[in-house]
């Protein structure tokens, strides 16, 4: 098998939102990104997954994309055989794929189908991706191809912030930040570092339908800094740990949120 001469990053949900801003800087930083998203065809190039592989490749990175549900056991299988296979290396994985509810509905009134989706896709889907991607990256750690990969979590402020109109959401949040919990006390034995990345207000396509709400909020001071974040700001926060720089942080969160979580009187 051959061996990738570039680090290996591994993205999911990365068509577009924040996933896009971490794949395009991780590229920007020399990994070779696979650009992982449910909806991919080849035939679509101005949005989604083959726009930000055009983008990377452009700008003169590496990129490659991976079409899988990471709700899917069967998908998340393929695409950890399709990364072996193809690279031989695993240095980073960011779980970021994500959902919110298709319907905000008050929790007296939501349902257990949106639930479940939510747990699913939020929590399940990176739990166990995770457990196959470290078993890989372990293995190569033992091989000697990778030194130290790195895992990285986007999780949220709904994970310790509640929003009555969306619980199913804060639910699956608070459960996929316990996951990076977990993973990264299990992984420390093998010095794989382990990092949450917990994400504010992010102008992205999910938070575009509720865009006039966090305008409002956001000029009436709800963040320090007084600004939408942008993809960029996990990007580089990522970047950051993906570099390094934050290996002996492991298990902590990251809050990219404008001193969202910041007590003020
Ligand atoms: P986004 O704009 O909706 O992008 C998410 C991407 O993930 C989409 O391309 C989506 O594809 C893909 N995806 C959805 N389900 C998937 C699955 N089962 N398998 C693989 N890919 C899947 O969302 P975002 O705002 O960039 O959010 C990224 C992450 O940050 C999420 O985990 C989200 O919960 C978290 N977050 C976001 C904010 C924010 O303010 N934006 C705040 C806190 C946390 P489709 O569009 O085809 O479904």
């Amino acid at each position: 098998m051959a061996i990738a001469s570039s680090p290996v990053a591994l993205v999911t949900g990365a068509g577009q939102g924040i996933g896009r801003g971490i794949a395009r800087q991780l590229a920007n930083d020399g990994f070779l990104v696979v650009i992982n998203d449910v909806v991919a065809d080849p035939a679509v190039t101005d949005k989604g997954p083959y726009e930000v592989k055009a983008t990377i490749e452009k700008a003169g990175g590496k990129a490659g994309v991976f079409k899988a549900d990471i709700s899917s056991r069967s998908d998340r299988q393929a695409m950890v055989d399709y990364i072996e296979q193809t690279f031989g290396r695993f240095d980073l994985l960011v779980n970021n794929a994500g959902v919110a509810p298709k319907e905000r509905k008050d929790i007296l009134d939501a349902s257990e189908e949106s639930y479940d989706r939510l747990m699913t896709i939020n929590a399940k889907g990176p739990y166990f991706l995770t457990q196959l991607v470290a078993n890989k990256m372990i293995a190569h750690q033992k091989a000697g191809t990778v030194k130290t990969p790195r895992i990285a979590f986007i999780t949220s402020i709904s994970a310790y912030t509640s929003s009555t109109f969306r619980g199913e959401y804060c639910t699956s949040k608070a459960a996929v930040a316990m996951a990076a919990t977990l993973w990264a006390d299990r992984l420390g034995e093998f010095g794989i570092p382990v990092l949450q990345f917990s994400p504010g207000i992010i102008a992205t396509p999910m938070t575009s339908v509720v865009q006039a709400k966090y305008d409002k909020m956001i000029a009436e001071g709800i963040l320090v800094t007084r600004r939408w974040g942008q993809p960029e700001d996990l990007a580089l926060a990522v970047a950051a740990f993906a570099k390094g720089y934050l290996d002996y942080s492991t298990g902590n969160v990251i809050e990219v949120g404008g001193g969202f979580g910041m007590k003020r009187l």
